[in-house]
C-alpha cells in the first residue's frame, strides 16, 4: 500500500496515492462532493500508537509497538480488526481503517471504521507470550475501546482466542463482563454461531451473485483461491458444498492444483495440525504466482494486500476476481483488469461477511439473545445480497465498474450522515 505520511503535518493523513484514498477521490468526483467533507474523510479521526512491553519466556523484556486507527464514527462506533503480522505499519493500518468505514457504510450496518495491529510474527511467539502481548495491548487501549466506542475483531494473525483475552482484560478493567467490546469471540464467551466462516461465506455469496449476473451458476463453476486461512479455507469449503469446482488453493508455501477439482474437506483436515499445502499429495504443486493466472470463473485472493499488481494483472485469466483479502489488487492492476473486462468484486463488498456477522454477534450480545446458525446465515445472506444488488444497480445507473459503484454508495452514505449531523461545534 503506498501511503506517504511525510507529506502532511498530520501523521495520520492518508495520502491520495493510497488505494482507499484514490477510490475515495474517484467517488467524490462522481458525486461532486464538497472538498471539505472529503478532507474530513481522508483523515483518520484518532490515531493511537502504544508501546507494549512483554516479558518473553526467556525472561527478557521485549517492547512491541501497537496501533489503533479510528478512522470515522459518523455512522456508529468504530469497528475493525486487530492484525498481528510482521509487516504491520501505522500507514497500512490507517488505510485499512478507512476501508472499514466504507465496508460498514456499504453494508448498511451502524458502524464507523477502525483497524489496529502489532508488527509481530504470531507464529514465533508462545501462547503465553501472545496472551501477555494481547492483554497489555488491550489495557493500553482500555479508555479508547468499548461496546459503544470502538469494537475490535479478528484480522490476519488473530482469532477467537485473542478476542477472548481482549474481552477478559477489558472486563477486568471496567469491573463487569463486557462481551460487546469485541466480536469474533469464542461461542463460550458470547460469540456468534457462523462468525468463523462468515467472511468466507460472504465471499461465496458475492461470487454466486456475480456469476448469476453473468447468467452462470455457482454449480460447476471453477474457483481458484489464494490463501487457506480463516477466509480462504472457509470459502473453499462452502464453494465445494455449493457444488462449485475448487481447482486450486494455496498458503504461503504454495498450493495444490487439480483441474478436476480438489477435495477441500481432505485438504482442510490435512492442514489442521499445521501442515503446509506444499507437502500435500493431492493434485499437483502450483506456486502462488501461477495460481493467480489460472483460467477459472472466480479467482479469490484471500491472503494479503498487493497480490495482483501491474506486473501480473494482464495475465489474470479469471472472469471474476472476488477480493477475499483487503486491498489485494493495486490501483494500477485494477485499471488493467477494468480495461480487460474482468469483473472485480471489491473488498468492501466481497469480504464484508465478517463484519456483518460481527454486527450480528454484537446485536445478539447487547440483546442477551442467541440465534441458531441458520438464522445468522440467513441474515448474512440477506445483507450481502441486498448490498450486491445495490452495487450492481449503481454500476448500471452510472456505467461504472463495481468498485467505484460501491464506493459512491458507501461514501455517499457517510457524507449524507455527516451533512445531517452537521459539524461540531
Ligand atoms: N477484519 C475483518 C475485516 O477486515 C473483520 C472486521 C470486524 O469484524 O470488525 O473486515
Amino acid at each position: 500500500m503506498v501511503i506517504s505520511l511525510d507529506e502532511s503535518p498530520n501523521p495520520a493523513y492518508i495520502c491520495p496515492a493510497d488505494i482507499a484514498c484514490t477510490n475515495l477521490d474517484r467517488a467524490a468526483q462522481i458525486l461532486q462532493l464538497d472538498p471539505g467533507a472529503v478532507e474530513v474523510l481522508r483523515t483518520p479521526h484518532r490515531v493511537l500508537t502504544v508501546s507494549i512491553p512483554v516479558r518473553m519466556d526467556d525472561g527478557q523484556i521485549h517492547v512491541f509497538a501497537g496501533h489503533r486507527v479510528q478512522h470515522c464514527n459518523i455512522l456508529g462506533p468504530y469497528k475493525g480488526g486487530m492484525r498481528y503480522h510482521p509487516s504491520v505499519t501505522l500507514r497500512e493500518v490507517s488505510s485499512l481503517a478507512m476501508l472499514m468505514t466504507w465496508k460498514c457504510a456499504l453494508l448498511g450496518i451502524p458502524y464507523g471504521g477502525a483497524k489496529g495491529g502489532i508488527a509481530v510474527d504470531p507464529q514465533a511467539l508462545s501462547a503465553g507470550e501472545l496472551e501477555r502481548l494481547t492483554r497489555r495491548f488491550t489495557s493500553e487501549l482500555v479508555r479508547d475501546i468499548g461496546p459503544q466506542i470502538d469494537i475490535p475483531a479478528p484480522d490476519v494473525g488473530t482469532g477467537a482466542r485473542e478476542m477472548a483475552w481482549m474481552m477478559d482484560t477489558y472486563s477486568m478493567s471496567v469491573g463487569h463482563a463486557s462481551p460487546g467490546v469485541v466480536t469474533g469471540k469464542p461461542l463460550s464467551v458470547g460469540g456468534s454461531k457462523g462468525r468463523d466462516a462468515a467472511t468466507g461465506r460472504g465471499v461465496v455469496i458475492a461470487s454466486r451473485e456475480a456469476l448469476l449476473t453473468g447468467k452462470k451458476s455457482l454449480r460447476g463453476a471453477t474457483i481458484a483461491i489464494q490463501g487457506f486461512g480463516k477466509v480462504g479455507k472457509a470459502a473453499a469449503l462452502i464453494f465445494e458444498q455449493e457444488g462449485a469446482r475448487v481447482i486450486a488453493v494455496s498458503d504461503a508455501s504454495g498450493g495444490r492444483y487439480d483441474p478436476e477439482g480438489l477435495d477441500i474437506e481432505r485438504l482442510a483436515d490435512y492442514v489442521r495440525d499445521g501442515s503446509r499445502l506444499i507437502n500435500s499429495s493431492q493434485g499437483q504443486f502450483i506456486s502462488n504466482a501461477e495460481l493467480l493466472t489460472l483460467e477459472c470463473d472466480v479467482l479469490v485472493p484471500a491472503a494479503l494486500e498487493n497480490q495482483i499488481t501491474e506486473a501480473n494483472a494482464a495475465q489474470v485469466r479469471a472472469r471474476i476476481v472476488a477480493e477475499g483479502a483487503n486491498a489485494p489488487v493495486t490501483i494500477e492492476a485494477d485499471r488493467i483488469l477494468e480495461e480487460r473486462g474482468v469483473t472485480v468484486l471489491p473488498d468492501i463488498l466481497a469480504n464484508a461477511g465478517g463484519v456483518v456477522v460481527s454486527y450480528l454477534e454484537w446485536v445478539q450480545g447487547l440483546s442477551y439473545l442467541f440465534w441458531d446458525e441458520e438464522k445468522v446465515n440467513l441474515e448474512l445472506e440477506k445483507l450481502m445480497v441486498a448490498a450486491y444488488t445495490r452495487v450492481l444497480q449503481q454500476a448500471v445507473k452510472f456505467r461504472l465498474p463495481l468498485r467505484p459503484a460501491a464506493y459512491t454508495l458507501a461514501v455517499g452514505r457517510v457524507v449524507e450522515a455527516f451533512n445531517q449531523r452537521g459539524l461540531y461545534p
